[in-house]
């Protein structure tokens, strides 16, 4: 629980500049450390989120740092160059 109260609050500090790619709708930020409750299946077995237009920032800005999208980046559509890497506020 511990991180995603970090998360939470360091949701308001901004986005690195080094973040590439965009989100596949994978729903593994939805499930950490539990699955969200707005988050729905399809039958297609794709993710949507039922809050969408009013996410909070956590979700927004998702993965917002190296160190987040460490913790997803076996499925998640963005990256984080090897190059240029700036240590975790
Ligand atoms: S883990 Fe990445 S690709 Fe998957 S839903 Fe979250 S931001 Fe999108």
């Amino acid at each position: 629980m511990i991180p995603k109260i970090k998360r939470t609050i360091t949701s308001l500090l901004p986005v690195d500049d080094s973040r590439e790619g965009e989100c596949n709708g994978c729903g593994d930020c939805c499930k950490l450390p539990f699955r969200c409750a707005f988050l729905k299946e399809s039958a297609k077995g794709r993710y949507t989120c039922s809050i969408y237009k009013v996410r909070p920032p956590n979700c927004r800005k998702f993965p917002r740092s190296r160190k987040q999208w460490e913790t997803v980046k076996e499925n998640c559509g963005y990256s984080f160059p090897d190059v240029g890497i700036r240590v975790e506020n």
